[in-house]
């Protein structure tokens, strides 16, 4: 894998990582984009990553099943991402490929490149350098492992969750023209699928659960904050003896 990080890294002082997880359906990218907002913070949607890798081997008629051949094509992914939450997109090479990545045939594709553990390795490192360069004072990198394997040392972890029922409700909202019922037995077999790699439906130690099944979308981000206000407060105290 390939990065362009645009910006440059910040001057002063360590970029603060906030780390948000959670499955398909727990309005987690949105939810994480606005409070990225709220904070003047970036924003970083670490599933784009695989899907845009997804979309690339299925352009390339390579079998996503096959972890061989996903390497190979690996090879030749050119992506890059904006962290700005106003303005969000993503390439591969010269091609936008934001709103092809959230096709059906790509959704059903990338549990499989998501399973290749030489890839999540390159991906972890690119979401770490992504962030290093963001020149953002803080990020908000969202996905299925960022708590637990890309920023376990993040000051704040966050676990978003909702029940499955509300989040495939929600998910069939999302995809108008889809039926409710497929839209959830898709969900359920990228969650079973996804469950197998990582689990990212129990909080691991230290990590604050938000359950946004009762919540609206404000309020799950009035939620989100309030974790974040609370952790930064603490981590700062701890660091000035307080
Ligand atoms: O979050 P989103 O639904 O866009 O993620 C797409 C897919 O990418 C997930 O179903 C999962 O297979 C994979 N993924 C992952 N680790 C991440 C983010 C996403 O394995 N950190």
């Amino acid at each position: 894998m390939t990065d362009h990080p645009t910006a440059s890294p910040v001057a002063n002082g360590e970029t603060i990582v906030v780390a948000i997880d959670g499955p398909a359906g727990s309005g987690k990218s949105s939810v994480s984009k606005q409070a990225a907002r709220r904070l003047g913070f970036g924003y970083l949607d670490t599933g784009a990553a695989y899907r845009a890798l997804a979309w690339h081997a299925l352009e390339h008629g390579v079998d996503t099943s096959d972890a061989a051949s996903v390497l190979d094509i690996a090879g030749s992914f050119d992506f890059s991402i904006s962290l700005d939450p106003d303005a969000y997109w993503v390439r591969v090479g010269d091609t936008d490929v934001t709103a092809a990545i959230r096709e059906t045939r790509v959704s059903d594709a990338v549990s499989g490149v998501a399973r290749v553990p030489a890839l999540r390795q390159s991906a972890s490192a690119l979401f770490r350098a992504l962030v290093a360069a963001s020149g953002r004072p803080g990020v908000i990198v969202e996905g299925r492992d960022i708590t637990t394997v890309v920023a376990p040392d993040a000051p704040v972890r966050i676990l978003l969750t909702a029940a499955p029922e509300v989040r495939a409700a929600r998910r069939s909202l999302e995809l108008t023209g889809h039926d409710a019922s497929t839209v959830a037995a898709a969900l359920h077999r990228r969650d079973a699928s996804d469950s197998g790699v990582v689990d990212f439906l129990t909080a691991a130690p230290g990590v604050s659960v938000v359950d946004s099944t009762e919540l609206d979308f404000d309020g799950t981000v009035d939620a989100v904050l309030e974790v974040i206000e609370s952790a930064l407060a603490t981590a700062t105290g701890a660091r000035d003896g307080n």
